[in-house]
């Protein structure tokens, strides 16, 4: 299938244009970008021309930060492409349920993609809490913005969400091993006095048998970074560690490990997208944005330091 990818930055050419050259299902006909393009491919300045000019691409991915993705999402889908959409799938939940609604008019495919769900030790997480008494679970997801986040000035204004753009990949695995739904019961946000956005973030969530359920998410991180979720349950401890790459039972690594772990991540989303399409499906699962939404709306802001890169 031929597929347009519009904005060509650093997750762009990071993982999607590299799993869509690796993947059978996939060719890529089309970029979009004010500044990029990828050797070989058409490319393009302006996605109105696109969509006109290339009728024979069907499918649209959009790697756009959250903001301007609305506008993309909704042309695309008025003039008939199945869209698959970077995490968050919005800046905001009404955005989202609109893309939603028009897709099912417009009878397309959209996907809103939660990569760390792919990660390896996911699926092996979830099976193992199906039917286990949790007791206690603590996300810990820690790391230096200056290191993954450098010069993105959209992170730090209205929309762009600042320590849950990456803490949002910590609520989607969260929101897929958990058997039951869990809501906020209240929140923390570490705001920079010169910024729009959290630089860290404590929630603590409603669980409906009574267990803990916290999260911790910092930007301010140095040395090592820690992406974790610890269950504790009555049989035994759950530890997802590197962004859902390892598994713990109580301590004791699963042997199979990949070389590299993370690297299935989004060829799994492209993979699944194929997927959709084949049945004309729809995937919006919005619970990890709700998080985000309610932590911003009940949050309680505390003022810290400037932050200057
Ligand atoms: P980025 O490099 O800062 O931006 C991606 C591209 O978006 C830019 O190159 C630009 O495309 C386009 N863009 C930015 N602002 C725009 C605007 N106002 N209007 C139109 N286009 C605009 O960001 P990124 O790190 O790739 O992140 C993009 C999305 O992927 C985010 O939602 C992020 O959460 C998600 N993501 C990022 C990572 C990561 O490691 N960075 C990992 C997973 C997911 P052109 O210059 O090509 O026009």
């Amino acid at each position: 299938m031929e597929i347009a990818l519009v904005g060509v930055g650093k997750i762009a050419i990071d993982q999607h244009i590299p799993s869509i050259s690796a993947s059978p299902d996939w060719e890529l006909s089309a970029t979009v970008s004010r500044h990029g393009s990828v050797d070989g491919v058409e490319a393009f300045t302006d996605f109105d021309e696109m969509l006109e000019k290339r009728r024979d691409i069907r499918v649209i991915s959009l790697c756009l930060p959250p903001v301007p993705r609305f506008d993309y999402a909704a042309k695309a889908i008025r003039a008939g492409r199945h869209v698959m959409l970077e995490k968050p799938p919005g800046a905001t939940l009404a955005e989202c349920h609109a893309l939603e609604a028009l897709a099912r008019e417009h009878r397309v495919s959209i996907y809103a993609t939660w990569h760390s769900r792919e990660a390896d030790k996911v699926a092996a997480a979830k099976a193992w809490l199906a039917d286990k008494t949790l007791r206690k679970l603590h996300v810990t997801w820690k790391e230096d913005v200056r290191r993954w986040h450098p010069g993105q000035e959209w992170i730090w204004e209205p929309g762009g969400m600042g320590v849950f753009d990456p803490g949002i990949n910590a609520l989607s695995i969260l929101t897929e091993i958990l058997p039951v739904n869990v809501h906020l019961k209240s929140a923390d946000l570490d705001v920079p006095e010169n910024r729009q956005t959290p630089i860290g973030a404590r929630l603590d969530f409603f669980h409906p048998n009574g267990a803990e359920v916290i999260a911790d998410f910092d930007w301010r991180q140095t040395g090592d970074q820690i992406w974790q979720i610890e269950a504790v349950t009555d049989e035994g401890t759950l530890t997802l560690l590197e962004g859902g790459a390892r598994i713990q039972i109580d301590g004791v690594e699963d042997a199979l490990v990949s070389d590299n772990p993370l690297a299935g991540e989004y060829p799994r989303l492209y993979a699944n997208m194929a997927k959709l399409l084949s049945t004309g499906g729809i995937d919006m699962d919005l619970r990890p944005m709700v998080h985000v939404s309610d932590a911003l709306a009940l949050g309680r802001r505390n003022a810290v330091e400037p932050f200057h890169e």
